[in-house]
């Protein structure tokens, strides 16, 4: 008994000192460079293929490649969390702005309801300034866990209310989930909370920097460079928060990547995920003028579709076609599929999607979406029969649970090399920039 306790003893002593190495080893590090603005890029289910689609596709325009793949540092993350191998959005979202695990589901919160702060508003007690921004929905599963918790990510008025609280300066998306009605509610109690809400680009400049905004724009989630997409938006946010002594934080979102590829949509894939590296060119930018203290992480929160891309076979021009082809395939098919006889359904692939030949697979395939009367799928799967000719194949419509990539450059960004848990994410981000541990009890 007493042996155990020495021994229990000596551990603690071993734990103890080799934490006391650790930090003082990490404030070493800190101290010889900490940044004071920190950028983190999240791509929503972007693997490692969705960024290769995209460089591919740069390399046949111009020669060149993605931002983010001329970053020195790289590394990748695993992502499953506390109770499914494939995680969601929101666990994943949590993961990376707590440093914990949860289900999937969950905002901000541990398995048991049990809220917890994200890295985000402990960085804003530092003093730094703090700006969430995504290409979809403000109150969206990814960004909520940086100024919010909750039990369910479909509380979309809760999340979207706790802004208010939160302290957080600067909030940007296409607008909010959840209806025209909580859109009304949360936006005139921004309002009387002293929140400048901006629903038009051309009136961001009249807000006064001190003052906490809002910025609800539609073309924050264009992939077509209008003018307030996302890359906007960043530099917007830079400008606002560049002056702040303690420096910022911000979360920049690509969320759209994440949609485009639960419907397969490879082209739509490449020009969201682009969309997010102009986004990165800025932050880089920004880096270039303030090398010493500028930290640029990019990471995903997990992979959608199961994108693979076959270099041999992979034509761009046709897979822009096919996107181009699709909106017609999809008008062609009416709503009530039972209707509709495999003839009918080989007719319009034939016709829209140019494809003559098939698979028994995708037969099979086709033919149990028509029978489950599931439109959505025969689209997807059809359209799916001539990506796989243009060179890419999609596994699912859904998530997978395969490694994401990291990709990182400036002050502390050597902390994430290496193949590490998405959890890390958020307590490298701390460290670097405060020198200490996240977690202090
Ligand atoms: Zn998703």
């Amino acid at each position: 008994m007493s042996y155990a306790r020495n021994l229990s003893h000596v551990n603690r002593i071993l734990i103890v000192g080799a934490f006391f190495v650790l930090s003082l080893m990490s404030s070493l590090c800190a101290e010889s460079s900490s940044p004071r603005y920190i950028f983190l890029f999240i791509g929503d289910g972007m693997g490692f293929e969705q960024v290769r689609l995209a460089d591919e596709a740069l390399k046949e325009r111009d020669g060149s490649q993605t931002r983010m793949t001329r970053l020195p540092v790289t590394g990748q993350i695993r992502t499953h969390s506390a109770n499914n191998k494939v995680t969601d959005s929101a666990a994943a979202g949590t993961a990376l702005a707590c440093g914990v695990r949860t289900d999937n589901g969950r905002i901000g919160q541990l398995p048991d309801g049990t809220p917890v702060e994200p890295v985000s508003l402990k960085l804003l007690k530092e003093g730094m300034m703090i700006g969430i921004l995504t290409s979809v929905t403000a109150n969206h599963a990814t960004p909520a866990p940086y100024f919010s918790h909750a039990g369910n990510r479909r509380e979309y008025e809760s999340i979207a209310m706790q802004f208010i609280g939160s302290g957080v300066h600067f909030l940007a998306g296409r607008g909010l989930a959840g209806g025209s009605d909580v859109n009304d509610r949360v936006i005139s109690a921004y309002r009387e909370s002293g929140i400048a809400v901006v629903t038009n680009f051309t009136n961001v400049t009249d807000v006064p920097k001190e003052q906490r905004m809002a910025l609800l724009v539609p073309s924050v989630g264009s992939p077509k460079q209008q003018q307030g997409d996302l890359a906007d938006a960043t530099a917007l946010a830079i400008e606002r928060m560049k002056d702040n002594p303690a420096g910022f934080f911000m979360m920049i979102e690509g969320g759209a990547i994440d949609w485009v590829c639960h419907a397969n949509q490879g082209w739509a894939c490449v020009e969201e995920t682009l969309a997010m590296d102009r986004a990165v060119e800025v932050a880089y930018n920004f880096y270039l003028q303030n090398p010493e203290n500028t930290l640029i992480v990019i990471t995903a929160d997990h992979e959608t579709g199961g994108l693979s891309v076959d270099g041999e076979k992979l034509d761009l021009p046709m897979l822009k076609h096919i996107e181009r082809q699709r909106r017609l395939f999809d008008a062609a098919i009416p709503d009530e599929i039972d209707m509709l006889t495999m003839d009918a359904v080989m007719n319009a692939i034939r016709e829209y999607l140019g494809i003559t030949e098939i698979t028994e697979d995708q037969l099979t395939s086709l033919e149990d979406a028509v029978k489950k009367e599931n439109r959505y799928d025969l689209v997807r799967l059809a359209v799916n029969v001539a990506q796989t000719a243009a060179g890419i194949t999609w596994s699912t419509g859904g998530h997978t649970g395969v490694d994401v990539p990291v990709y990182a450059i400036g002050a502390g960004a050597e902390r994430f090399r290496g193949t590490y848990d998405i959890t890390h994410i958020p307590v490298k981000l701390f460290e670097a920039a405060v020198g200490r541990v996240l977690f202090t009890e």
